[in-house]
């Protein structure tokens, strides 16, 4: 990536990948709390690549609300030790692999969630820096189509989306009503639904402004909840998926033998919730859905936020109003 001007010559000299610096630069916390504690770090070591591990050199990376919880100290008891270099999403090209990675090699764009347990032990060095290093099953080949800033944003949210489908038992001819049809997870919950599982009927939740996009991603009915309370409304749906913490009132529009996933607050049964697991393997199997364009990725408007500003984003991605991914790029 590095391109040097040769001395006294106009001769440009490009770095082969393998030629990877000792310290990078990474956004760094030593104590929890609000945006505030993020430091801009430009002397961090890069961290050393395990024997099943791929090093990236990021290009693009994506905020997730649990990056802001786990920045609180919401689940300090299962946190890795601190100093922390935030970050799950990234999207990069690979410099370096480890003696038992098997299939990946330097210089090939890669995306993911780089760590197996979003809250249980997650990597002490995130992608919100220039390299991160990440077990090769974590990660997969990016889409030709879709650039770095784009891929960012998949990963974490496609996965959650993916993983909650699936153990909702979602299949085709079935269902939906997703709760947050315009978040990160929410609006490839319902691109999924749609182009690869074949629901029957999708309905959303919004604010008035979102109700196009919802419709845009394939919602066959947009419902404006400034306007209507859908626990109020006649109809009943196989799955319920709420992205936003309505648990409560998910419950009451289930069919009779349906499923409720909910991804944060609490719910009663029939509801379950869950906590992703990162798996390559989810994003290769959507790879075709990805190159066809039937699945997009969506970038909030407000962003791509470069590097100097993941202050301003994890602001703004705080305030629960982004619309798809709060993506951070370039790196
Ligand atoms: P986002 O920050 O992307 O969600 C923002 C969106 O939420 C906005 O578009 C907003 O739309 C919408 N929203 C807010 N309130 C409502 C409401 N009352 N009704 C409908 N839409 C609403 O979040 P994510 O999608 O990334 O994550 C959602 C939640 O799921 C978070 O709490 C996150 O921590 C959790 N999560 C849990 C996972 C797990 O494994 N358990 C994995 C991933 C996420 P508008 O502006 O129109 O209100």
């Amino acid at each position: 990536r590095s391109v040097q001007e040769g001395v006294g010559s106009a001769r440009w000299v490009v770095t082969p990948p393998s030629a990877v610096p000792e310290k990078m630069k990474a956004w760094v916390y030593d104590e929890y709390g609000d945006a505030g504690v993020l430091k801009l770090d430009e002397a961090v070591s890069v961290p050393p690549v395990g024997e099943d591990q791929v090093l990236v050199r990021v290009e693009a990376a994506a905020l997730n609300p649990v990056d802001s919880k786990r920045r609180m100290g919401k689940f300090k008891a299962t946190d890795s030790s601190l100093p922390t270099v935030p970050g799950y999403d990234m999207a990069g090209v690979v410099v370096k692999v480890g003696s038992q990675v098997k299939n990946l090699k330097e210089g090939d764009e890669v995306y993911g969630h780089i760590s197996e347990k979003v809250l249980e032990g997650p990597k002490q060095y995130g992608s919100l820096a220039e390299y991160t290093a990440v077990e090769e099953k974590l990660v997969a080949l990016k889409p030709k189509n879709i650039d770095f800033a784009q891929a960012a944003g998949l990963p974490l949210a496609i996965e959650t989306a993916h993983e909650g489908l699936e153990r909702a038992g979602f299949s085709a001819g079935k269902s939906i009503l997703v709760l947050g049809g315009a978040g990160g997870v929410g609006s490839l919950v319902i691109q999924l639904a749609k182009q690869v599982y074949e629901a029957s009927t999708v309905a959303a939740t919004a604010s008035t402004p979102k109700l196009e996009l919802l419709k845009s991603l394939g919602a066959d009915v947009a419902i404006d909840y400034t306007k209507e309370n859908f626990q109020d409304m006649p109809e009943k749906y196989d799955v319920v998926f709420d992205t936003v913490g309505q648990g409560d009132k998910a419950v009451k529009v289930v069919k009779e033998g349906g499923s409720v996933v909910v991804l944060t607050g609490a719910v009663a049964p029939p509801g379950f919730r869950f906590v992703v697991t990162s798996d390559g393997s989810v994003l290769e199997k959507l790879k075709p859905y990805l190159e066809s364009g039937k699945v997009k990725p969506i970038v909030d408007p407000k962003g791509p936020f470069p590097f100097s500003q993941v202050v301003e984003a994890f602001s703004y991605l705080e305030t629960g109003r982004a619309t798809g991914k709060v993506v951070i790029s370039p790196i």
